[in-house]
């Protein structure tokens, strides 16, 4: 008997519910990839998670035929190329793990109509992207959680399930094709700092991780400076690591404050997650409408261009909008200032940002970017939507002695500790003359804030 494996977000040998069980059921297994051209038309396949898809696509393949197996790449719509496959493998079965997007639920369809009347059965996992199913967990009376905080008392109660061991041994049948892996290097317009991806990289990763900045991370998990988060949110987005073993190894490795607040962000994905799923019109349509009138693409043009290229004259922004470009990853409190800045203090509509952090970021990703892009503008889940972070508050208290802005504007290289995030202020040699003036008067900014959102 043959099953096939089908890939996705999930792109690991460790910690695979779907592969145990097609290898549990069958002799052999065809571990299948599909390039969809479909995708790529969303204009959602970026240089950046296009080059580490391609890492990850080759440590799969590397991982798989160390066990004496192999990856199958194939280039088509996703459902016709399993059909395709299941019918020149003569598979009975076809495994892959759940979506929580609109696009996953479309696709898990089409391949249930593809399959149907050809005697293939689909079977979909839950617990491979994320620790807890979407809609696995609800409050009384409606289909997801709108809040944080009881989310995560209730995620907390639940059971881990126990990690599946990576297999020893993979056999492929040798009749089916595949094509050759997507190459990084062929990849054109990539960040010049983008990590390299694969699930091996992320594994030693971890473990250096958890070795040695656990611990610290509840202290240390804002300061921009100190870079002291895991990074592992690109190996997270491409499933080269699984949240659930994240979860097990943080509590294993460590027990005290800082496992705790590290498994605290992984559900916020899982919060996330069942958010997108039981709401799939989040990814472009306001959660919550505040009636807000954002200023158009057309009248903002000037202080979009100025936000994306990171010439605001707000150092801390400036920086981490270099950061972006530079490495194709910001730092959580950099991603929440800026995109703080976009909307509430240049009153942009947040869509437009989302886009523009799609477009560089390698753990770009629907669920995560566009709720929190919503949180951050208060159309999403925040409790409190109106706040508004101040870029020099924010600069000087997670920031303060201005090493982050000085690693990424070279313009302030030469200007000393947290002075640096108001250089409007500095006079004599020390200002320099080709750093831009502020592009807006943060005052005028939340003037107009409160305004419109009629909280004057
Ligand atoms: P760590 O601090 O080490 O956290 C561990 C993991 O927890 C992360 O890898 C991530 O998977 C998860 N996590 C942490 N914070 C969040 C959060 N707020 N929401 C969801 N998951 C979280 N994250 C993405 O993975 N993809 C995105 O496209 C994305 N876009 C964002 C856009 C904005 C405007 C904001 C404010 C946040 C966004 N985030 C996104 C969430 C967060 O900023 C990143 O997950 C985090 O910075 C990744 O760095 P890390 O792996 O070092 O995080």
């Amino acid at each position: 008997t043959v099953a096939v494996v089908l890939y996705t977000s999930d792109l690991r040998v460790h910690d695979h519910p779907p592969l145990r069980a097609a290898l549990q059921a069958a002799d052999e297994v065809v571990p299948l990839f599909v390039r969809d051209p479909g995708v790529r038309a969303t204009g959602f396949a970026a240089p950046n998670r296009n080059a580490f898809l391609a890492d990850c696509l080759a440590d799969l393949d590397a991982s798989l035929r160390s066990r004496g197996g192999r990856l199958v790449v194939r280039t088509g719509p996703v459902a016709g190329q399993v059909r395709a496959v299941a019918a020149e493998c003569g598979a009975t079965e076809v495994h892959m793990a759940a979506g929580a997007t609109g696009y996953g639920h479309r696709r898990e369809e089409g391949l249930r109509d593809a399959l149907r009347g050809q005697g293939v059965e689909l079977h979909v996992h839950d617990s491979v992207t994320t620790v807890v199913a979407p809609g696995a967990v609800t409050p009384s009376g409606t289909d997801h959680y709108a809040v944080f905080t009881p989310y995560f008392r209730r995620w907390a109660r639940e059971p881990l399930r126990d990690l599946c061991p990576a297999p020893r041994t993979v056999r492929v049948p040798e009749a089916v094709r595949g094509e050759p892996l997507p190459a990084r290097d062929e990849v054109k317009g990539v960040s010049p700092g983008l990590p390299a991806g694969g699930e091996s990289r992320g594994r030693d990763r971890l473990t250096r991780w958890l070795r040695n900045d656990l611990a610290a991370y509840e202290d240390q998990h804002d300061d921009l400076a100190g870079d002291a988060t895991s990074r592992l949110s690109p190996y997270l987005h491409f499933g080269a690591l699984s949240p659930v073993e994240l979860v097990h190894r943080a509590r294993g490795a460590h027990t005290g404050p800082g496992a705790e607040a590290f498994v605290r962000q992984l559900c916020w994905r899982d919060f996330h997650h069942q958010v997108m799923a039981a709401r799939p019109d989040a990814s472009r349509r306001d959660y919550r409408t505040r009636g807000d009138r954002w200023r158009s693409e057309e009248e903002a043009a000037e202080d979009i261009a100025a936000w994306r290229d990171g010439r605001t004259g707000y150092p801390v922004v400036d920086a981490a909008m270099r950061q972006l470009r530079h490495e194709g990853w910001m730092h959580n409190r950099a991603r929440l200032l800026t995109a703080s800045f976009l909307t509430k203090t240049l009153y942009v509509d947040w869509r437009v940002g989302a886009r523009h952090f799609l477009e560089l970021l390698v753990d770009g990703d629907i669920v995560n970017n566009q709720l929190n892009w919503q949180w951050v503008a208060g159309t999403g889940t925040d409790t409190r939507p109106h706040r508004v972070l101040n870029p020099v508050v924010q600069g000087k208290r997670f920031d303060p002695r201005g090493e982050y802005v000085r690693r990424w504007v070279p313009e302030l290289r030469d200007v000393k500790d947290g002075r640096v995030h108001e250089p409007w202020r500095l006079s004599g040699p020390e200002r320099p003359d080709d750093y831009p003036e502020p592009l807006i008067d943060l005052a005028d900014g939340l003037a107009r804030f409160k305004r419109a959102r009629g909280r004057d």
